[in-house]
């Protein structure tokens, strides 16, 4: 039988790519579900070519416009709208697999949805998690979903972990340190004074990757690789202390673990989210996911620094807010998300985005984050604060 699969936000670049290893197997998988918010044109050519069940496209008058272009081309494709309509397609008892790429918190309530439901969650959406982590995890646990991260360094920990890991609880013993890697970045290197003229277009221009503008400017600002803290101490029920960040401009290695022998394992391979996103799919199997293989001699070289923490002060404030617990995550996380499309609509400066965020975290008070009421109402009072301060 195959296996049925709900992309959530299949228009973005992790949508695509998940569509992209979904072709190469179609006869052990089929779309049930795609999900956008209002990119109609690549709806319509996802849903004409993958014949999915549903679309879901959350802006009502998007979805109009999708219904009446899927009429046009004869397809049966049903269209969905508004946010319900994501949860009810991760959630939908057909389902095997949800593939969870919706940016930011946007993606919280379906995401858990599918957990809830018992899915297998692939999990690219971090800023679901690094908001109601102990929510999530309890939810994924008590419905005995399965969890795997496509984030390529915590797909590469969750590789490099030793067998038995999840099964056995005493696997951290054999463990000394886990070392998440970060490319540092377009800025990689530079001073405040530079940082503080850069150009959104400056900022989304990966080195390594291809990816949505919101990781790109996270990624630029180091907040991606302080989110990516969080989530693995959520993963792989780590502390901030346990894990170090590991500047590697060339983007090959994808986080390692150091045991306590002395070994280091680590997983490695060309920067294209096909490897996780098909290592999700298939495990604990491996399938074709499209990605050329990894030619060492063209590598050459492979480079390791520490990252810069007076320049890139982001990633010291996600630790505290992990440390801090309850609710300061998702109010780190919204205070991000408003200050980086402050500074896409070029509102802000490139080095306002971490002042904002450590004003937030400065001015909330962080409470218990005992359901997810609490988590939703500390992401609103934090866009809220946040969109004060830049005066929108
Ligand atoms: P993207 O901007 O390319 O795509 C985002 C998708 O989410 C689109 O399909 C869009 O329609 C949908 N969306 C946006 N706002 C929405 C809303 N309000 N309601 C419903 N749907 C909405 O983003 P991306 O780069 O594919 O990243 C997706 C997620 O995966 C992010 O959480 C990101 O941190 C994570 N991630 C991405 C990469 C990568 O290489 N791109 C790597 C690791 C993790
Ligand atoms: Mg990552």
């Amino acid at each position: 039988m195959r296996q049925l699969v709900t992309v959530l936000g299949a228009t973005g670049s992790i949508g695509k790519s998940t569509l992209d290893v979904l072709k190469r197997h179609s006869d052990q998988f089929q779309v049930f579900a795609i999900t956008a918010n209002r990119q109609v044109d690549v709806m319509l050519k996802q849903c004409l070519e993958f014949q999915p069940k549903y679309a879901v496209m959350v802006d009502e008058s998007s979805a109009k416009l999708l219904r009446e272009q899927l009429k046009h081309n004869a397809s049966s494709v049903e269209v969905l709208s508004g946010s319900q309509a994501l949860v009810d397609v991760a959630k939908a008892d057909e389902v095997d697999q949800v593939m969870a790429a919706i940016v930011g918190a946007a993606g919280l309530l379906p995401t858990l949805a599918a957990a809830q439901a018992g899915k297998r969650v692939l999990l690219a959406n971090k800023e679901a998690l690094v908001m109601s982590g102990q929510l999530f995890m309890n939810a994924v646990r008590d419905n005995q979903a399965q969890l795997l991260p496509i984030d390529s360094e915590h797909n590469a920990i969750f590789q490099s972990l030793p067998l038995g890991y999840g099964q056995d609880t005493n696997y951290k013993q054999q463990i000394s340190k886990v070392l998440l890697t970060a490319s540092g970045g377009p800025f990689r290197g530079w001073s405040v004074e530079q940082l503080n003229t850069v150009t959104p277009a400056q900022a989304v221009k990966h080195p390594n990757w291809s990816m949505g503008q919101k990781i790109s400017v996270d990624s630029a600002s180091l907040m991606n690789k302080g989110l990516e803290l969080i989530e693995a101490c959520w993963l792989f029920d780590l502390k901030p202390s346990e894990i170090e960040v590991v500047v590697h401009p060339e983007s090959i290695i994808h986080s390692l673990v150091q045991y306590i022998d002395g070994s280091v394992i680590c997983q490695m391979g060309n920067p294209d989210m096909r490897t996780p996103i098909a290592y999700g799919l298939s495990w604990p199997e491996r399938i074709q996911s499209g990605v050329e293989p990894l030619n060492l001699f063209e590598v050459a070289q492979l480079n390791f620094e520490a990252p810069n923490h007076q320049v890139f002060p982001v990633l010291n404030l996600a630790s505290q807010a992990f440390e801090a617990g309850g609710t300061a995550p998702a109010i780190l996380n919204a205070a991000n998300e408003v200050a980086v499309a402050g500074f896409l609509r070029e509102q802000i400066p490139f080095t306002s985005i971490s002042y904002l965020i450590e004003e937030a975290l400065n001015a909330c008070t962080v409470e218990s984050a005992s359901n997810l009421d609490i988590v939703l109402q500390a992401d609103s009072w934090a866009r809220q604060f946040v969109e004060g301060r830049i005066g929108l």
